[in-house]
């Protein structure tokens, strides 16, 4: 029997209803469907929520209350009694253990003292507790008899964790679980087989060996993330595009021209796309930076590699506000010569015509076609779907548009291998020279008048001040009934809230506007605008502000209720203020002493990507603007943060599908189940 075939049959067993397996009745598959486990393959890959190790027992004066106690022993004084206030039924027993004794209690469970009477030694795992009325003790505590690693599964209403572990055992029993690696492959990786790995997470031998199943499943997740994304690159990869050739001279002469000098890392950017658009396939590329950093002059300089040929380059920016401001950068930067339009809802130039043209989706609309289409740059490219994306950057003439993307958010690069997998990834990491650091303090309600006072010598120069909450109105989120979340709610700052007391409290002097999401366009634009003309001093908002608006006169940012954005996103705000070169200033108001030690890092750490790293650490790939849209797995077992197995599986799958060129079955359906399972 060939690979292929023994694939064929293992993929399907695999996909055999559990129903088939010997001792599981219509009842349990039922029961198991409410876990969406229906074939034996996924009841194999439902893994343990945690795993009980009754291998080491507990001394008893270790515990605190709130512990999980695990000691072993034998019962005395097996009693029942009945609580005077409630008049519960209470089942009592003493257990002696190595370490001494305690009670253990089991509430309205008085049918368990048969057997309790029969139990001689025994394992009890139970939380231990206190109370002023039984003392010190253990609470309904679990029986076991072996002293065993056990699986703890997530669970649903009318299955017990001893029917899952069994029926998983029967399951294990039925199957081999067949492997894509070979053992070579798999010992040079320093994995252990698939099958053993499976074994291993749903009964481990030992600590060492659960950590090698987990490391085995969590390096195959990583592996079908990769043989897919290199899949899909290996399908761009006989895309053709037309080759602009550079013309360093004219490239020279625009840099002559700037004001300042190019960052190493802007040369570096330039250099790369300027080799990129010379190549007969098609520029994907994805251009990080944060804030500040240049990128757009980096994407001006390749667009002129483009125009020169007597091709369009279209540059399409999420706002309308921001498409606009590119519009104002490329039209200082490129000769006079070339001609640039604007697109936008409420504006439209000649874009047949135009060398450049610059705009918001208005520019996919359906009457708008670009014939010469050379190149396609998108800035804050997460915040456009990959339909809007595609229809910009798909054949013409039977050749693609070069692409580059922008991006100001940054993105840990092991997010940013998954998420954009498909892109070549480039970076600039440092500022221009000569940026002051801004300032940055974390401040409470004791602190809020001196900061104003502060805040106030800001504005009598002249400069300007945002102000941001994290939600607009006062009652924003709450539903009309009561979920609870408004406890959690009620330090959360609103933006129309902050407005009003702003206005009629310590800033009554000054022209403060408000600025969210529920506004209009031109209501937004208006606001925008003639606080730009320095008709405002202050400016409330919500995060709306986030998105690269560039208003050189603002040098205070104070975030409120800064703990609920992530880290990442702060310095997003951040990044608003001190933009004309002035010294600026963040104030961050904090209220709980918990978030205070995660945010306090602000005040030192000034570097985008370094705070991104650390956002993935404490509070996970959820955050991060565009995770959700960009269909990240939901990982079982592999961890984002392990950067190491990401660039092992990505070098394994590219190598993989080298060396096995022909179509594996077993690969496939691994893929697919996982895609499945993760719903990406
Ligand atoms: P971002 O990366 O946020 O898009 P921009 O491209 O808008 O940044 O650049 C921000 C500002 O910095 C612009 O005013 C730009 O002219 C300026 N700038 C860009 N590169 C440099 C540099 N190397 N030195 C000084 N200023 C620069
Ligand atoms: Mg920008």
């Amino acid at each position: 029997m060939d690979i292929n075939q023994a694939s064929e049959k293992i993929v399907e067993i695999y996909q055999k209803p559990v129903r088939m397996l010997p001792g599981v009745g219509d009842k349990t598959a039922k029961t198991l469907e409410k876990l969406e486990i229906y074939t034996i393959y996924d009841l194999i890959n439902h893994f343990p929520r945690a795993w009980l190790d009754m291998r080491q027992m507990t001394q008893l004066n270790r515990l605190s209350f709130g512990d999980l106690a695990i000691i072993s022993g034998s019962l005395s004084d097996i009693g029942i009694f009945v609580t005077k206030k409630r008049g519960m039924k209470v089942l009592k027993a003493e257990i002696h253990t190595d370490s001494g004794a305690i009670s253990a209690f089991w509430f309205n469970q008085v049918y368990l003292k048969n057997s309790l009477e029969k139990t001689k030694n025994a394992i009890f795992v139970g939380k231990f507790e206190y109370n002023g009325t039984f003392g010190k003790f253990i609470a309904n505590p679990k029986i076991y008899q072996k002293r065993e690693i056990l699986p703890i599964y997530p669970l649903t209403m009318g299955l017990s964790q001893y029917m899952i572990r069994k029926t998983i055992q029967i399951a294990l029993t039925a199957i081999e679980a067949k492997d894509f690696l070979t053992q070579e492959e798999a010992s040079e990786l320093n994995l252990i087989a698939l099958d053993k790995a499976f074994r291993e997470i749903h009964g481990p031998e030992n600590q060492e060996s659960l950590n090698m199943a987990k490391r085995r499943l969590a390096f195959d997740e990583m592996f079908y993330v990769n043989i897919n994304l290199t899949q899909k690159k290996k399908n761009e990869f006989q895309r053709k595009a037309i080759i602009f050739k550079p013309n360093y001279e004219l490239i020279k002469k625009l840099i002559k021209k700037l004001p300042f000098q190019l960052t190493g890392s802007q040369k570096k950017e330039i250099y790369v796309l300027s080799k990129e658009l010379a190549q007969d396939q098609p520029m994907q590329r994805l251009l990080q930076g944060d804030v500040g950093s240049g990128k757009t002059i980096v994407a001006a300089l390749a667009a002129l590699q483009v125009i020169e040929a007597g091709y369009q380059v279209v540059c399409m920016a999420p706002t309308e506000i921001l498409a606009r401001q590119h519009y104002e950068t490329f039209l200082s930067l490129m000769d006079k010569k070339y001609k640039i339009a604007l697109v936008v809802g409420s504006e439209k130039h000649d874009w047949e015509n135009a060398d450049i043209v610059i705009g918001t989706q208005a520019l996919i609309q359906k009457s708008i076609n670009f014939p010469r289409l050379g190149f396609v740059i998108i800035d804050e490219q997460h915040r456009f779907g990959i339909n809007q994306r595609n229809m910009l950057t798909a054949k013409k003439n039977g050749l693609y548009p070069h692409y580059l993307a922008m991006s100001a958010t940054p993105i840990p690069r092991s997010l940013a291998q998954i998420m954009y997998g498909h892109l070549e990834l480039g970076r600039i990491d440092e500022m221009p020279e000569g940026r002051k650091k801004i300032e940055t303090k974390l401040f409470s309600e004791i602190d809020r008048n001196k900061i104003y006072t502060f805040v106030d010598e800001i504005i009598k120069r002249g400069e300007q001040v945002f102000v941001v909450c994290p939600k607009i109105e006062p009652n924003d989120i709450l539903s009309e009934e009561s979920t609870g979340q408004e406890f959690l709610d009620f330090d959360r700052k609103s933006a129309i809230e902050e407005y009003e007391k702003l206005k009629n409290g310590f800033f009554k002097n000054r022209r403060i506007a408000l600025l969210h999401g529920k506004m209009k366009n031109n209501e937004k634009n208006e606001i925008l605008n003639d606080f730009r003309d320095k008709k405002y001093d202050i400016l409330v908002s919500t995060a709306v502000i986030e998105v690269g608006i560039d208003i050189p006169n603002v040098s205070v940012i104070i975030i409120e209720s800064a703990e609920r954005f992530g880290m990442a996103q702060l310095h997003q705000f951040r990044g608003r203020v001190g933009r004309g070169g002035q010294q600026a200033y963040c104030f961050l108001n904090v209220q709980n002493t918990l978030s205070r030690n995660r945010i306090t890092i602000m005040e030192k750490e000034h570097n985008g990507f370094k705070l991104a790293e650390f956002d993935l650490k404490y509070r996970g790939p959820g955050d991060f603007i565009g995770v959700r849209q960009s269909g990240l797995p939901d990982f079982k077992m592999a961890e984002f943060t392990n950067v190491e197995m990401l660039d092992k599986a990505k070098n394994c799958a590219k190598q993989y599908l080298k060396n096995h060129p022909k179509n594996n079955r077993l690969l496939d359906y691994y893929e697919e189940e996982f895609f499945k399972k993760n719903k990406v």
